[in-house]
Parts: C-alpha cells; sequence; structure tokens
C-alpha cells in the first residue's frame, strides 16, 4: 500500500481528521526522493498555497515517527516513508546518497545475523541498533 495510504488510515484510527493540510503533507513526504525535515516540509507546503502551520507539521510528523511509518536520517531531523508500514519487529535501515540526498530502504538478514555475532562476543544485552549507509546513489554515480 502507498505511503501517504497507510499514513492517513493509522492516523484515522488514532482519531486523527483528515484536513488538506494532513493530506498534502502525507503526499508531499510520499512525493520527495529525499528525506526532508519538518521546517522543509513546511516551506514546500507553503509554497504550494497550503495553509498549515509550522507546529501542526511538527506535530503530525511525532505522530507518524511514533506509528513507525516515518523514519529519521541519523543525524538529522529529515524523515523518510517506511517502505514497510508495519510496525518495526525487524529494523528497518537506509542507504542515503551524499550527493542528492535520496534514501533507500532495505532489510538484511545477514547484516542482522552478523549483529548477532557482535551480541554473543560483547555479552551485551542489545536492546537495539543504528545503522545507516552512505554513499553514491546509482544517478549520482553515472
Ligand atoms: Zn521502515
Ligand atoms: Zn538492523
Ligand atoms: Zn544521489
Amino acid at each position: 500500500m502507498k505511503f501517504s495510504r497507510k499514513a492517513e488510515a493509522a492516523l484515522r484510527r488514532r482519531g486523527g481528521r483528515m484536513t488538506r493540510a494532513r493530506r498534502a503533507l502525507l503526499e508531499l513526504i510520499e512525493k520527495s526522493p529525499r528525506p526532508l525535515a519538518p521546517r522543509q516540509l513546511h516551506r514546500e507546503l507553503r509554497r504550494a498555497g497550503v495553509r498549515v502551520d509550522l507546529v501542526s507539521v511538527y506535530r503530525n510528523v511525532a505522530a507518524l515517527l511514533e506509528l513507525g511509518l516515518l523514519h529519521r536520517v541519523l543525524g538529522s531531523t529529515a524523515v523518510r516513508p517506511c517502505a514497510e508500514g508495519e510496525r518495526p519487529a525487524r529494523c528497518h535501515h537506509a542507504v542515503v546518497c551524499t550527493a542528492c540526498g535520496s534514501a533507500r530502504e532495505f532489510h538484511s538478514l545477514a547484516l542482522e545475523r552478523a549483529l548477532g555475532e557482535v551480541r554473543r562476543a560483547t555479552r551485551y544485552r542489545i536492546s537495539g541498533h543504528l545503522l545507516e549507509l552512505r554513499g553514491l546513489c546509482e544517478s549520482c554515480r553515472s
């Protein structure tokens, strides 16, 4: 299912009304090839003529992060839509292009197995991990 549809359904279940501004926000997040920060989302919406205040952009983004429908790029406030949209039972890593900022989500069982090895070797009780790959996407590479 498309991100905007999933997000709309999830927000409705929480009792949120689907306003024009909210729908425009979801569509913007879905269409953007690169993760955008709340301020940038707000600016883009205003530029497109959508009347929305920054606080409500922040509030919506926070709700979607909490629902696991958005992920934050490490070390930044930019968010990207989850490629899966289920509550992260498994983790959702991303590879981010350092040139154009585009992001793609990926899962790797092999990677998780390798992390299990680290856990056993360090004997820590691990509660989570953060991992994001940086590099050049296909179009920036050519
Ligand atoms: Zn995800
Ligand atoms: Zn992982
Ligand atoms: Zn790129």
